[in-house]
């Protein structure tokens, strides 16, 4: 196995400046409990948490790699492609970034709307209680009021009963194209990569034509160990990377310790033969 394969990196988690239930100085703190060498929060279509996720980082002495997880309509479905070691200051990176949130409460509303006719009233403002970032209300928000309010037991069963595809509460959205994503990442000077492949409802033929355009477009990395993913999964796509000569990610995907199964730092390392996402990042390494 290659050397650098074995590395304690945990480069996707959220923070409250998205979805998740900690602030970044405390998913820091407990990435560091947990073993995590290098770090990256990765907030959806945000980097507002960057400064102070980094300054955490350096205080616990892990590494750390700027981050952000961006919302991409392809093929009719959204993929989120994660951006890796950038400059938080690039100007085009910043306004694609607010393009992709803007929408989001507009979205909100009509989810709200769909919720209402089959009963449940109330459901944007009660979903903006939970809100940490008002730029940023996400499914995951009203999943956590539906379970606050007792309609659900638990925010999986949210998901599957209200807020996916042809449920009361769901409601597609136009997000960035996946080529303006992958070259705001690659224009501040991070890597783009593929987030949890595997999650994507896709034929063969559509996710072939997904990792092919990513390349294209200087796509670079994919996320092979991911919470999201079984470990028949890190096998398969361990070997779409090597098919597609891209590098490998490793993370968690952690967003709060009452919801995820998945804790900062638990998982296996990369598998061997693969060329580890950090390798080509060393120099973004803060
Ligand atoms: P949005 O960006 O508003 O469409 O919300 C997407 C977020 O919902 C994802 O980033 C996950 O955090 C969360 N999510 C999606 N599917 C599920 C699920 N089945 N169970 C729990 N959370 C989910
Ligand atoms: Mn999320
Ligand atoms: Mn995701
Ligand atoms: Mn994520």
């Amino acid at each position: 196995m290659n050397a650098s394969n074995i590395l304690n990196a945990d480069l996707h988690c959220h923070s409250v400046v998205s979805d998740g239930t900690l602030t970044p100085e405390a998913l820091a703190e407990r990435a560091r409990r947990n073993g995590v060498e290098l770090w990256s929060l990765t907030d959806h279509d945000e980097i507002g948490g960057q400064h102070r996720a980094g300054a955490a980082a350096r205080a616990h002495g892990m590494g750390y790699l700027t981050g952000t997880e961006i919302s991409v309509t392809f093929a009719g479905e959204t993929v989120h492609i994660v951006g890796l070691g950038f400059d938080p200051d690039d100007e085009a990176l910043k306004q694609g970034l607010a393009r992709t949130r803007g929408g989001r409460a507009e979205r909100a509303q009509e989810m709200a709307q769909g919720l209402a006719q089959v009963g449940i009233h109330g459901a944007f403002e009660g979903a903006l209680r939970f809100v940490g970032n008002p730029d940023l209300i996400s499914r995951t928000h009203f999943a956590r009021f539906l379970v606050d309010s007792g309609v659900c037991k638990e925010t999986n069963e949210v998901f599957r009963r209200f807020l996916t595809e042809g449920k009361p509460g769901y409601v597609p959205h136009r997000w960035a194209s996946l080529s303006n994503a992958v070259q705001w990442i690659s224009g501040a000077g991070g890597v783009a990569v593929i987030a949890h492949p595997a999650r994507y409802k896709f034929t063969p033929n559509e996710e072939y034509a997904l990792f092919t355009e990513f390349k294209a477009h200087g796509g670079r990395a994919v996320e092979v160990v991911t919470g999201s993913h079984t470990a028949q999964e890190y096998v398969k796509y361990a070997e779409t990377a090597r098919e597609f000569g891209l590098a490998a990610s490793r993370g968690s995907d952690f967003h709060s310790p009452d919801e995820s199964h998945t804790d900062l730092g638990t998982l296996p390392y990369l598998p061997g033969k693969l060329t580890p996402v950090w390798e080509l990042l060393e120099d973004r390494i803060r």
